[in-house]
């Protein structure tokens, strides 16, 4: 999709244009490169295609959102842009985006009709699944839920009631698009226009199946266990090709997309695939050295600490991090030692304490003397 122009920018309109902006460069955009126009020149029919993709998604909020996130992969096979695709990305409603409304103002209706009959690929779906730390780090199985258009069983998504076949159109000779001269301003112009007889679609139906009346296609909620696979961070996404709407007239069918949010672990951050957590040890323990217990995500260890420790020292534990998700790595644990300053002593203790403060002078304390001589200067 590298070679994909920017929506935006096929438009001319800036990222912030409001709808109306929007609206007013895609009627301009369209005309000027609009198949009638411009009879037999494929660069400005190419042209057209990008002008309606384009306006498909970002005539539509939410659609725009997923393209100012994502860029084009938002959209990966969700193909055959404006005219009039199944569903939004995200599942929407059946009727997803159509310029018919548009193209009746500025060409008297029906510009629409001379694809009527071909591919349309289905549109992608996204569905967000939340996940805790461990289901993430560790992997999981989820069920989803979602609304998926797909092919009615009972006509086999032929639209004809069992039993009864599809005709093809004779007036249109099965291709749904029927030729009219048009006296227009610019002069006669030949055009094309959907036939009247099968609206466009080259097929007559007798009896539509009474299931998805006639459509070939009926939205259903479908359920799925999905595996996430360990290692899997917040906001990456996995796709699962052709699990999405069904395309119509043989388009190919879109893809389902998982898209993975991370609930916060209570001790450990994650930086890729390594984690980073606070332990928290006592004044004694770090002067004298210790054996300290350490959280993994397999449970807890211990850790030799040296004497001598001071607070924001970090200890690296390797190849106790994450699973990598496409290798067999493994991230690090870094622990930040934090000393607790003791409090609520006795008298006892504190007598203890100042006696050994006594004993120690400053002695014991290079980075105190060092930081004062230091700002002496
Ligand atoms: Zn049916
Ligand atoms: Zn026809």
């Amino acid at each position: 999709m590298a070679d994909k122009q920017d929506y935006y920018e096929v438009l001319g309109v800036n990222k912030s244009a409001n709808q109306d902006e929007i609206k007013k460069a895609y009627r301009q955009m369209a005309k000027k490169y609009h198949p009638d126009m411009n009879p037999g020149d494929s660069e400005a029919e190419k042209k057209f295609k990008e002008v309606n993709e384009a306006y498909g998604v970002l005539s539509d909020e939410q659609k725009r959102a997923q393209y100012d996130q994502f860029g084009h992969s938002a959209f990966e096979q969700g193909g055959a842009g404006g005219y009039g695709g199944f569903g939004g990305f995200g599942g929407g409603g059946f009727e997803g985006f159509d310029m018919g409304d548009i193209f009746s103002s500025i060409f008297g209706g029906g510009s629409r009709s001379s694809r009527a009959n071909g591919p349309i690929d289905g549109d992608d779906i996204l569905v967000r699944v939340s996940l805790s730390f461990e289901e993430a780090v560790f992997g999981c199985k989820k069920e989803i839920s979602f609304g998926k258009i797909q092919k009615c069983s009972d006509c086999s998504g032929t639209g004809a009631e069992k039993g009864t076949s599809v005709e093809r159109c004779s007036r249109c000779n099965g291709t749904g698009t029927i030729r009219v001269q048009q006296r227009t301003v610019l002069g006669m112009m030949q055009s094309s226009s959907p036939c009247p007889e099968c609206n466009g679609t080259g097929k007559i139906i007798k009896k539509p199946c009474s299931n998805c009346r006639g459509k070939g296609l009926v939205k259903i909620t479908k359920k799925l266990e999905v595996t996430i696979p360990a290692g899997i961070d917040d906001g990456q996404r996995i796709a699962l090709r052709g699990q999405g709407h069904e395309g119509r007239n043989g388009g190919m069918p879109g893809d389902l997309i998982i898209q993975v949010s991370v609930r916060e672990h209570q001790i450990f951050e994650r930086d890729g695939f390594d984690i980073y957590c606070e332990v928290p040890v006592t004044f004694s323990e770090a002067t004298l050295g210790a054996k300290i217990k350490i959280p993994t995500l397999e449970g807890e260890m211990e850790y030799d600490m040296p004497e001598g420790t001071q607070t924001g020292t970090v200890f690296t534990i390797r190849q106790k991090g994450i699973t990598s998700l496409n290798s067999r790595g493994k991230g690090n644990l870094y622990v930040t030692v934090v000393i607790e300053t003791p409090k609520n002593l006795s008298d006892e203790q504190k007598k203890l304490l100042r006696a050994f403060a006594e004993s120690c002078g400053e002695k014991n304390l290079s980075k105190k003397t060092g930081f004062f001589k230091k700002f002496k200067k």
